[in-house]
C-alpha cells in the first residue's frame, strides 16, 4: 500500500466510527491545492541540473497551510499527499489553529556539496515563493532539512517580496528567529506523551527496555530522553546498520559518535545486529522514527514490544495496525507522538509574529501543556468509543475539524 493509501485507509476507518458528514469527508480524500515544479540549479562542476520538489497544500480549514520540507531520494508525489494529509491531522490534535501541508525535492542531499544545497534550497524557494507566506503556508524541517536550510529560505524569500518576513517558515537558527526548544521539540513532545500514557501500560523506568529505529533529530532526541529519564535504551538502528547492547548504551556519546562518523555501526561496547534481530528483540518500547511503513505486516507478527511510541511519520501499515491489534500492542500514533515539533512551530510563528523571544523554560512548558492535553484527550476519545489509539487521535482530529465546517 503506498503511504497516501494508508493514510487513507486510517481516515476511512476514524470517519466510519463517528459517521463523519460526506461534506468534510470529501474535502479531507484529496489536497485542496498541489503545486510541482521544475527548476535548475547551476552545480559546482559549472553544469546546470534540473530538480522535481512538490508543495502540497492539503487543508486550510484551520488555518495556513503548515509542514516540513522532506530532502530524500524517496520523496515523490504520494508520500508528499500522505504527509501533508497527516499534518492536517496532527495540527488539530494538538489543537494548533494551522491547516496542513507538505512538501519536498527528489534528491540525495548527501550528494551535494553545501554551496550546491544552498543554491538548491534557494531555487526552490523562488519556484514556491508565491505559493507560501506568514499566513499563508508556512514551511518547517523535516528529513534531511535543517535550521540552515530554513534560514536560507527566509532570506531568499524576503528578498523577493522586499520586506521582512521571518514567519514564513520556522525551524529557523536562533539568530534568524528561531525558537529555543524547536531542535529537540519533536523528541521532548514525544517524551511528554510517552509519559501520558506509560503508567497505563505499567512501563516503568526500572523494567523497561527501548529500541529506537532511525538516528535523526527525533530518533536521537527520544533516545535521550529516555536515556536521561533512566531507561535502558538497548538498541539503535539507522539508515546504515543497528546495534545492540543488553546492559544499555550510552546515548550521548552514541550521538556524538554519529556526528563523527555519520553512522552508529561499530559504535564502542556495542554489537552490530541485523534489521531483522532488531525488529525481534524483548522491549518495552518500540520507537520507530524514521520513514513510512517500517513496521510492515511480517515484523508486526514477531516483534516483542509491550507499545510501539510513533515518532516517524506513517511508519506503521495498516496491515500491521490490525496485527498489533490482534496481539494487544498498544500503538501511540504518529499524529499524536511526533506533533511537539509542529506545536513549537507554531509557538516559534507567533514569537515572529510578536516580534519576541521565549525562553526555553516557557516554550517546554506550553510544549507540555499541549502534549498533556492532546493526550489526555486521546486517552478519552480511545475509551468512549472502545477504538485504537491511532483511531482515537483521528476522531479528536475531526471532530475539531467538523466545528469548524
Ligand atoms: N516535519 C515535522 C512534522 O512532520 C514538523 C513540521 C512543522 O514544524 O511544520 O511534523
Amino acid at each position: 500500500m503506498s503511504a497516501f493509501q494508508n493514510a487513507m485507509a486510517q481516515l476511512e476507518a476514524a470517519a466510519q466510527t463517528i459517521n463523519l458528514p460526506a461534506g468534510i469527508h470529501q474535502r479531507l480524500q484529496k489536497p485542496e491545492r498541489v503545486i510541482e515544479v521544475d527548476f535548475s540549479v547551476k552545480m559546482d562542476d559549472g553544469a546546470t541540473r534540473l530538480f522535481h520538489g512538490y508543495r502540497v497544500q492539503y487543508s486550510s480549514l484551520r488555518g495556513p497551510y503548515k509542514g516540513g520540507l522532506r530532502f530524500h531520494a524517496q520523496v515523490d508525489l504520494d508520500e508528499v499527499k500522505a504527509l501533508a494529509f497527516w499534518m492536517a491531522i496532527k495540527c488539530a490534535v494538538v489543537n494548533i489553529p494551522m491547516g496542513g501541508g507538505k512538501g519536498g525535492i527528489t534528491i540525495n542531499p548527501k550528494d551535494l556539496s553545501a554551496a550546491e544545497l544552498e543554491r538548491l534550497t534557494r531555487a526552490f524557494t523562488r519556484a514556491i515563493a508565491d505559493t507560501i507566506g506568514p499566513d499563508k503556508d508556512v514551511p518547517a524541517p523535516d528529513v534531511n532539512t535543517t535550521p540552515q536550510i530554513m534560514d536560507w529560505l527566509v532570506d531568499e524569500y524576503e528578498k523577493m517580496v522586499g520586506h521582512a518576513a521571518r514567519a514564513v517558515v520556522t525551524g529557523k537558527s536562533i539568530s534568524q528567529g528561531g525558537s529555543e526548544g524547536r531542535g529537540r521539540a519533536t523528541g521532548q513532545g514525544a517524551f511528554y506523551v510517552f509519559e501520558a500514557f506509560r503508567n497505563r501500560h505499567n512501563l516503568a523506568p526500572e523494567t523497561t527496555r527501548v529500541a529506537v529505529h532511525g538516528f535523526g533529530n527525533a530518533g536521537q532526541e527520544i533516545a535521550r530522553q529516555f536515556f536521561t529519564h533512566g531507561y535502558r535504551v538497548v538498541a539503535v538502528a539507522d539508515s546504515k546498520g543497528a546495534i545492540l547492547n543488553d546492559n544499555g548504551l550510552d546515548i550521548p556519546a552514541l550521538i556524538d559518535f554519529k556526528k563523527a562518523g555519520s553512522k552508529i555501526a561499530g559504535f564502542p561496547g556495542s554489537r552490530d545486529i541485523s534489521d531483522d534481530e532488531f525488529f525481534r528483540l524483548e522491549c518495552g518500547v518500540l520507537a520507530p522514527s524514521s520513514l513510512e511503513n517500517t513496521l510492515t505486516a511480517d515484523r508486526a507478527q514477531n516483534m516483542k514490544c509491550r507499545m510501539v511510541l510513533e515518532l516517524a511519520n506513517g511508519p506503521t501499515t495498516p496491515e500491521a495496525d490490525v496485527i498489533f491489534k490482534e496481539r494487544g500492542v498498544p500503538v501511540v500514533p504518529d499524529v499524536l507522538v511526533n506533533s511537539g515539533g509542529v506545536a513549537v512551530s507554531y509557538l516559534e510563528w507567533l514569537q515572529n509574529k510578536q516580534g519576541e523571544h521565549w525562553s526555553e523554560e516557557r516554550v517546554l512548558a506550553q510544549l507540555k501543556e499541549l502534549m498533556d492535553k492532546a493526550s489526555g484527550e486521546v486517552i478519552a476519545a480511545a475509551e468512549k468509543f472502545g477504538v485504537s489509539y491511532r483511531q482515537a487521535a483521528f476522531i479528536v482530529a475531526l471532530e475539531r475539524m467538523q466545528a469548524v465546517t
